[in-house]
């Protein structure tokens, strides 16, 4: 039942269920057309019986009721394949009109035992086992003695005959019925389901690998729904491998151009004999590459990490003003060589939950990129202040400025603008990506205010009261 397609199933049950409908439906139906018409029987014979009672009773109960008479007085009676008999109060016979077909159907013990007690009898029995008859025995009192039992028959061949061809009918009708809504639900259960068959094959051509594939989505319903999350989950994992395929192309492109600077050298310098300076200068500038080269592998690392959800980030109290000063001194040393002045603005006392080691490879990470596209003595201000809740860190420089295109990508592993890499040669582009993940991961955020040529401003937001 298992590898049963879904049509297969949906029909067997559809097709179970109603014929179990149909076969109580039936047996209900028999049981109250059976119950029904012997009830009419019943009645009917009743009237016949205490019609007869009160012509009896007119003639005194004398022997010398006439079956004429009163076959005139209830014409309807033999038309209605009624009989009579009458019966003494020991149950012999003394009466019985000229329509009764079988023989003497002699009363039975408990139609006499009721009779005494002034109770009517019904009884169905059948004439020479095969004619069914339905009696009804009726006491005939004067005062309290019993003068006479009226018994009033009647064939209930007719009534047989109704309920033979009513369960014909049955029989017939009811598996024609389930035939017919089990065909009817083979075909809607395959209608509906077409749609699912259209999403199987293209999820097999996706799965073959082709990811522009979607699925035509017209209607809002259950399956126009599961199709739009199909086309938007297959969107994003379009976008993403297409992300993949990049980060891929961006970090082999990355890790080439030094791995060509240090051929290039090293087979330059091994072209004929040199001065042990040359050679000097030559390892210096390819420690200098490898050294880069450790930094790009270092952080994708850190990155795939990341990703993956391994790098634990603690949650002690950080002195986030001490902090913001000590990343000062460090500018200070670092904006030395290009004669860069970093000056610390408003600092107000602050202290979040967080991991200090990585909040300040963030800081570091944007106040080092500040003097690196800076102009040659170039002011930088580091400031901290609180607003709605956060915590604030601006880094201002005044250098090479972002393009409001740029300002949206940079964030983007690998990405560097062509006016920073002219500016400064050494980088990664992954340094941004980081401290950004840095920053969400304390529920902070990171955005950038720039004019290209005027300078950039960083701001890192990150909660005074929050958890990580
Ligand atoms: P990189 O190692 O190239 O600095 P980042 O991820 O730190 O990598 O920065 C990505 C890019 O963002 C840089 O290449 C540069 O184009 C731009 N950028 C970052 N900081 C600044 C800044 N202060 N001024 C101008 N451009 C910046």
């Amino acid at each position: 039942m298992r590898n049963t397609s879904i049509r297969v199933r949906l029909t067997i049950w559809y097709g179970g269920g109603l014929a179990l409908i149909m076969i109580l439906f039936a047996s209900a139906l028999y049981l109250v057309m059976s119950r029904a018409l012997q009830d009419q029987i019943d009645v009917s014979l009743e009237d016949a019986a205490v019609a007869a009672a009160r012509s009896l009773e007119e003639h005194r109960f004398g022997p010398f009721l006439l079956l004429d008479d009163l076959a005139q007085a209830f014409p309807e009676l033999a038309l209605l394949d009624k009989f009579f008999q009458i019966f003494g109060p020991q149950g012999q016979i003394t009466l019985q009109s000229a329509n009764i077909k079988t023989q003497d159907i002699p009363l039975s013990e408990q139609a006499k035992r009721s009779a005494l007690k002034s109770q009517a009898t019904y009884e169905s029995v059948r004439v020479h086992n095969e004619i069914p008859i339905r009696l009804l025995s009726y006491p005939i009192n004067h005062g309290d003695t019993l003068v006479n039992i009226l018994r009033v028959g009647t064939s209930l061949r007719p009534v047989e005959e109704m309920l033979d061809r009513l369960v014909f009918v049955l029989l017939i009708g009811s598996p024609l019925a389930v035939l017919v809504s089990v065909l009817g639900g083979w075909f809607l259960a395959g209608r509906a389901l077409r749609p699912v068959d259209t999403i199987t094959h293209t999820a097999q051509r996706i799965a073959a690998g082709d990811l522009t594939q979607r699925l035509q989505t017209t209607s809002t319903d259950e399956i126009g729904r599961l199709a739009s999350t199909f086309n938007d989950m297959i969107a994003r994992l379009e976008a993403s491998i297409r992300q993949i395929r990049q980060f891929s192309a961006d970090a082999s492109h990355e890790l080439r151009t030094p791995l060509t600077i240090i051929k290039g050298e090293t087979e330059l310098a091994l072209r004929k004999d040199r001065q042990s300076e040359v050679y000097r200068e030559v390892l210096e500038s390819n420690l200098e590459e490898i050294d880069r080269m450790s930094r790009i592998v270092d952080e994708l690392l850190f990155l795939s990490r990341a990703d993956l959800g391994e790098i634990k980030i603690a949650k002690d109290p950080v002195q986030l003003d001490q902090l913001v000063q000590e990343i000062h001194h460090q500018a200070m040393v670092l904006g030395k060589e290009r004669d860069i002045n970093p000056v610390l603005g408003h600092l107000e006392p602050t202290t979040i939950v967080g991991d200090e080691l990585r909040l300040r490879e963030l800081l570091l990470n944007i106040v080092d990129n500040a003097i690196k596209y800076s102009q040659e003595k170039g002011t930088i201000e580091i400031s901290l202040e609180h607003a709605n809740g956060m915590a604030n860190i601006s880094v201002k420089d005044h250098g090479i400025g972002i393009s409001p295109e740029e300002q949206t990508v940079i964030f983007n592993r690998f990405f560097r603008s062509d006016t920073a890499r002219a500016h400064a040669q050494k980088g990664t582009g992954l340094g941004l990506a980081i401290c950004k993940w840095i920053a969400e991961t304390h529920q902070g955020n990171i955005r950038v205010e720039s004019s290209p040529g005027k300078g950039s401003r960083f701001i890192i937001s990150l909660p005074l009261h929050g958890q990580v």
